[in-house]
């Protein structure tokens, strides 16, 4: 069973995909995380304007894997390395190349084919799964996904500047010749800015027990 989440940065897509995740027994898939390791890996290499093809290689070369949830690079998790300023700032233009996306997408098909997933991303419920099981579009507005991000931030960057780079981002995600973030027709929309992690965990689990495949997969 694949559940497919999108939304911008700061909707509270990897909390609620996690925990929705762990509550149903499946997979948790977090495709940011693998353009964010794309980028990590880019960096290190001091390849960060660098051009598509250089970009694509470093992603052919990718050593990742995904275990209990985790995303392990080279090995091991570098949770905070992917969150990093230089990160988050070259991101959206790695992952706009199309080979880096035909990387990921491939990696997350592996993953389903074997398991059920909570995926989440920008265009898993439009171009990477557009068939699956259930559709959850997580939004919230600028301001909210700014004081959360700024709550969760270790660095010191103002309320302000934290708003205006998830502003730009969500600009580039939007513009994205390829895995555009937008809405898909058939997808639930969930404004989270005035609800709780558990709040919308919990409709996101009563939305996923509701349909004949879960019913299916308990009997
Ligand atoms: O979800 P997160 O904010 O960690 O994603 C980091 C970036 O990776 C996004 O801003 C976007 O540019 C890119 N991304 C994407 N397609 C996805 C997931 C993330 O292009 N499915």
């Amino acid at each position: 069973m694949v559940v497919a989440i999108d939304g911008p940065a700061g909707a509270g897509k990897s909390s609620v995909a996690a925990r929705c995740a762990v509550a149903l027994g499946f997979v948790y898939l977090n495709s940011g995380a693998i353009y964010r390791a794309v980028t990590w890996k880019a960096l290190q290499q001091g390849l960060q304007d660098s051009d598509a093809d250089e970009i694509a290689a470093v992603a052919q070369s990718l050593d990742i894997e995904y275990t209990g949830g985790r995303l392990l690079i080279d090995r091991r998790q570098r949770d905070q390395e992917l969150h990093s300023a230089a990160v988050d700032q070259y991101v959206a233009r790695h992952s706009a190349i199309a080979a880096v996306r035909e990387m990921v997408n491939r990696r997350l098909h592996q993953i389903a084919e074997q398991s059920n997933v909570v995926v989440e991303g920008r265009d898993i419920t439009t171009v990477v799964f557009p068939d699956a099981d259930v559709k959850i579009y997580l939004d919230a507005s600028v301001d909210t996904r700014a004081q959360r991000r700024w709550q969760q931030q270790e660095g010191d960057l103002s309320l302000q500047q934290i708003a205006e780079r998830i502003s730009s981002r969500d600009e580039a995600d939007r513009k994205k010749t390829a895995g555009s973030l937008k809405q898909a027709d058939d997808a639930i929309y969930l404004d989270t800015s005035h609800l709780t992690i558990d709040e919308v965990c919990d409709r996101v689990i009563a939305t996923i027990q509701n349909t004949s495949k879960y019913r299916e997969l308990q009997s």
